[in-house]
Protein backbone atom coordinates (compact mmCIF):
# COMPACT_ATOMS: atom_id res chain seq x y z
CA UNK A 1 0.00 0.00 0.00
CA UNK A 2 2.85 2.54 0.73
CA UNK A 3 5.59 3.77 -1.89
CA UNK A 4 8.47 1.90 -0.05
CA UNK A 5 9.80 0.78 -3.88
CA UNK A 6 8.97 4.18 -4.99
CA UNK A 7 11.31 6.36 -2.35
CA UNK A 8 8.79 9.24 -2.11
CA UNK A 9 9.41 11.18 -4.62
CA UNK A 10 7.74 14.08 -6.31
CA UNK A 11 7.22 12.60 -9.88
CA UNK A 12 7.07 15.71 -12.72
CA UNK A 13 5.51 14.92 -16.09
CA UNK A 14 8.80 16.04 -17.54
CA UNK A 15 10.45 13.34 -15.55
CA UNK A 16 12.29 15.49 -13.22
CA UNK A 17 12.25 13.66 -10.12
CA UNK A 18 12.59 15.69 -6.33
CA UNK A 19 12.70 14.15 -2.54
CA UNK A 20 9.08 14.65 -1.26
CA UNK A 21 10.13 16.98 1.76
CA UNK A 22 7.54 18.02 4.43
CA UNK A 23 4.04 18.33 3.44
CA UNK A 24 1.73 21.45 4.55
CA UNK A 25 -1.51 21.15 5.19
CA UNK A 26 -4.09 24.26 5.09
CA UNK A 27 -7.71 23.80 6.84
CA UNK A 28 -11.04 25.26 5.90
CA UNK A 29 -9.80 27.24 2.64
CA UNK A 30 -13.14 27.27 0.78
CA UNK A 31 -16.04 28.74 2.50
CA UNK A 32 -18.51 26.46 1.78
CA UNK A 33 -16.53 23.57 2.95
CA UNK A 34 -16.09 25.32 6.14
CA UNK A 35 -19.66 25.83 6.46
CA UNK A 36 -20.34 21.59 6.31
CA UNK A 37 -17.82 20.91 8.44
CA UNK A 38 -19.94 23.21 11.03
CA UNK A 39 -17.49 26.14 11.09
CA UNK A 40 -16.05 29.13 9.52
CA UNK A 41 -13.33 30.23 7.53
CA UNK A 42 -10.38 30.77 10.31
CA UNK A 43 -9.07 34.63 10.64
CA UNK A 44 -5.63 33.25 10.62
CA UNK A 45 -4.90 29.79 8.24
CA UNK A 46 -5.26 26.24 10.12
CA UNK A 47 -2.03 24.70 9.49
CA UNK A 48 -1.47 20.86 9.78
CA UNK A 49 1.30 18.64 8.43
CA UNK A 50 1.70 14.98 6.83
CA UNK A 51 5.11 13.36 7.09
CA UNK A 52 6.80 12.16 4.17
CA UNK A 53 5.61 8.56 4.07
CA UNK A 54 2.16 9.67 3.84
CA UNK A 55 3.42 10.51 0.25
CA UNK A 56 1.58 7.81 -2.48
CA UNK A 57 2.00 8.10 -6.45
CA UNK A 58 -0.80 7.86 -8.49
CA UNK A 59 -1.94 4.53 -9.47
CA UNK A 60 -0.98 3.09 -5.32
CA UNK A 61 -3.98 1.42 -3.33
CA UNK A 62 -4.16 2.44 0.00
CA UNK A 63 -5.81 0.51 2.58
CA UNK A 64 -8.16 1.09 5.02
CA UNK A 65 -6.43 1.40 8.64
CA UNK A 66 -7.44 -0.70 10.58
CA UNK A 67 -7.56 1.46 13.57
CA UNK A 68 -10.41 4.09 12.34
CA UNK A 69 -14.02 3.50 11.16
CA UNK A 70 -14.22 6.77 8.38
CA UNK A 71 -12.13 7.83 5.79
CA UNK A 72 -12.70 10.44 3.95
CA UNK A 73 -11.97 12.14 0.78
CA UNK A 74 -10.55 15.14 0.47
CA UNK A 75 -10.06 16.89 -3.12
CA UNK A 76 -7.11 19.84 -3.28
CA UNK A 77 -4.59 21.37 -5.54
CA UNK A 78 -1.03 20.52 -4.05
CA UNK A 79 1.66 23.01 -4.84
CA UNK A 80 5.50 21.77 -4.70
CA UNK A 81 8.25 24.36 -3.66
CA UNK A 82 11.64 24.27 -5.95
CA UNK A 83 13.37 27.18 -4.17
CA UNK A 84 14.03 27.29 -0.54
CA UNK A 85 12.39 30.58 0.82
CA UNK A 86 11.96 31.98 4.87
CA UNK A 87 9.75 35.84 4.73
CA UNK A 88 8.65 35.13 1.08
CA UNK A 89 6.50 38.53 0.00
CA UNK A 90 3.40 37.30 -2.06
CA UNK A 91 4.63 38.57 -5.63
CA UNK A 92 7.97 36.67 -5.22
CA UNK A 93 6.11 33.16 -4.26
CA UNK A 94 5.50 31.85 -8.05
CA UNK A 95 9.45 31.94 -8.48
CA UNK A 96 9.79 29.17 -5.74
CA UNK A 97 7.21 27.15 -7.15
CA UNK A 98 8.22 23.98 -8.65
CA UNK A 99 4.85 22.49 -9.95
CA UNK A 100 1.26 22.35 -9.64
CA UNK A 101 -0.65 18.96 -9.02
CA UNK A 102 -3.89 17.07 -7.74
CA UNK A 103 -4.19 15.53 -4.07
CA UNK A 104 -6.05 13.91 -1.70
CA UNK A 105 -6.05 14.79 1.70
CA UNK A 106 -7.16 11.29 2.93
CA UNK A 107 -8.55 11.71 6.65
CA UNK A 108 -9.84 9.54 9.07
CA UNK A 109 -12.61 11.87 10.15
CA UNK A 110 -13.73 10.09 13.04
CA UNK A 111 -10.15 10.43 14.61
CA UNK A 112 -10.27 13.52 13.48
CA UNK A 113 -13.40 14.46 15.07
CA UNK A 114 -12.28 12.39 18.54
CA UNK A 115 -9.19 14.72 18.58
CA UNK A 116 -10.82 18.05 17.89
CA UNK A 117 -13.17 17.07 21.02
CA UNK A 118 -10.31 16.02 23.13
CA UNK A 119 -7.94 18.98 22.20
CA UNK A 120 -5.85 16.69 20.89
CA UNK A 121 -3.19 16.73 17.37
CA UNK A 122 -4.63 15.44 14.38
CA UNK A 123 -1.43 13.82 13.40
CA UNK A 124 -3.21 10.31 13.22
CA UNK A 125 -6.42 11.28 11.53
CA UNK A 126 -4.44 13.42 9.00
CA UNK A 127 -0.70 12.01 9.12
CA UNK A 128 -1.31 7.80 8.70
CA UNK A 129 0.98 6.60 5.91
CA UNK A 130 -0.34 6.67 2.42
CA UNK A 131 -2.55 9.73 3.53
CA UNK A 132 -1.31 12.05 0.76
CA UNK A 133 -1.79 10.57 -3.03
CA UNK A 134 -0.75 13.03 -5.29
CA UNK A 135 -1.04 12.77 -8.86
CA UNK A 136 2.27 13.69 -11.35
CA UNK A 137 3.36 17.26 -11.02
CA UNK A 138 2.83 19.79 -13.53
CA UNK A 139 5.72 21.72 -14.36
CA UNK A 140 5.43 25.33 -13.36
CA UNK A 141 7.45 26.42 -15.95
CA UNK A 142 4.52 25.52 -18.52
CA UNK A 143 2.73 28.75 -17.09
CA UNK A 144 3.55 32.77 -16.74
CA UNK A 145 5.97 32.26 -13.95
CA UNK A 146 5.41 35.65 -11.98
CA UNK A 147 2.10 34.32 -11.42
CA UNK A 148 0.17 31.52 -9.86
CA UNK A 149 -2.49 30.38 -12.36
CA UNK A 150 -6.39 29.03 -11.46
CA UNK A 151 -7.19 25.42 -12.15
CA UNK A 152 -10.65 23.26 -12.00
CA UNK A 153 -10.56 20.18 -9.74
CA UNK A 154 -13.04 17.29 -10.36
CA UNK A 155 -13.09 13.90 -8.24
CA UNK A 156 -14.89 10.76 -9.65
CA UNK A 157 -15.57 8.21 -7.21
CA UNK A 158 -16.39 4.98 -9.08
CA UNK A 159 -17.41 6.89 -12.42
CA UNK A 160 -19.62 9.24 -10.24
CA UNK A 161 -18.45 12.61 -9.46
CA UNK A 162 -18.16 13.70 -5.99
CA UNK A 163 -16.58 16.98 -5.74
CA UNK A 164 -15.57 19.80 -8.08
CA UNK A 165 -14.12 23.19 -7.46
CA UNK A 166 -11.79 25.90 -8.91
CA UNK A 167 -9.02 27.34 -6.85
CA UNK A 168 -9.83 30.88 -7.62
CA UNK A 169 -12.68 30.31 -4.99
CA UNK A 170 -10.19 29.85 -1.93
CA UNK A 171 -10.21 32.35 0.74
CA UNK A 172 -6.17 32.68 0.66
CA UNK A 173 -4.63 32.28 -2.29
CA UNK A 174 -1.46 30.44 -2.95
CA UNK A 175 0.78 33.37 -3.03
CA UNK A 176 -0.97 33.62 0.52
CA UNK A 177 -0.58 30.69 1.72
CA UNK A 178 3.11 30.20 0.76
CA UNK A 179 4.26 33.48 1.93
CA UNK A 180 2.21 32.60 5.82
CA UNK A 181 4.15 29.28 5.61
CA UNK A 182 7.27 30.70 4.42
CA UNK A 183 7.22 33.00 7.56
CA UNK A 184 6.75 30.26 9.94
CA UNK A 185 8.24 27.44 8.82
CA UNK A 186 10.94 28.19 6.42
CA UNK A 187 10.10 26.68 2.90
CA UNK A 188 12.58 23.55 1.36
CA UNK A 189 12.81 22.46 -2.23
CA UNK A 190 10.34 19.25 -2.11
CA UNK A 191 8.20 20.66 0.36
CA UNK A 192 4.32 20.42 -0.63
CA UNK A 193 1.49 22.18 0.38
CA UNK A 194 -2.18 20.67 0.59
CA UNK A 195 -4.12 24.01 -0.07
CA UNK A 196 -7.60 23.12 1.26
CA UNK A 197 -10.84 21.43 -0.10
CA UNK A 198 -14.01 22.26 -1.74
CA UNK A 199 -17.12 21.16 -0.77
CA UNK A 200 -18.20 17.70 -0.88
CA UNK A 201 -15.74 15.34 1.15
CA UNK A 202 -17.09 11.96 1.68
CA UNK A 203 -16.40 8.73 2.70
CA UNK A 204 -14.62 5.93 0.66
CA UNK A 205 -14.85 2.17 1.24
CA UNK A 206 -12.67 -1.06 0.24
CA UNK A 207 -13.21 -1.29 -3.30
CA UNK A 208 -13.70 1.81 -4.41
CA UNK A 209 -11.99 3.20 -6.91
CA UNK A 210 -11.03 7.19 -7.07
CA UNK A 211 -9.92 9.14 -9.64
CA UNK A 212 -9.03 13.42 -9.21
CA UNK A 213 -8.01 15.43 -12.26
CA UNK A 214 -6.60 19.42 -12.12
CA UNK A 215 -8.72 20.19 -15.36
CA UNK A 216 -7.45 18.79 -18.75
CA UNK A 217 -3.33 18.68 -17.33
CA UNK A 218 -3.23 15.83 -15.04
CA UNK A 219 -5.17 13.54 -13.09
CA UNK A 220 -4.56 10.74 -10.30
CA UNK A 221 -5.91 7.27 -9.89
CA UNK A 222 -6.34 5.84 -6.46
CA UNK A 223 -7.75 2.29 -5.21
CA UNK A 224 -9.02 1.94 -1.67
CA UNK A 225 -8.40 -2.23 -0.33
MN1 LIG B 1 -7.81 19.09 3.60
Amino acid sequence: MTGSATAYNWQFSDDRRLPVGTLYCIGRNYARHAREMGASVPERPVVFLKPPAAYLPSGSHLRMPTFARTMHHELELVVVIGRAGADLKEEDVAAHIAGYAVGLDMTLRDLQQQAKERGEPWATAKGFAGSAPVSSVLPASRFATNAVPTFDLRLYVNGELRQQGNTASMERSVEQLVAHLSSVFTLRPGDGIFTGTPEGVGPVRPGDRLHAQLGDFTDLALQID
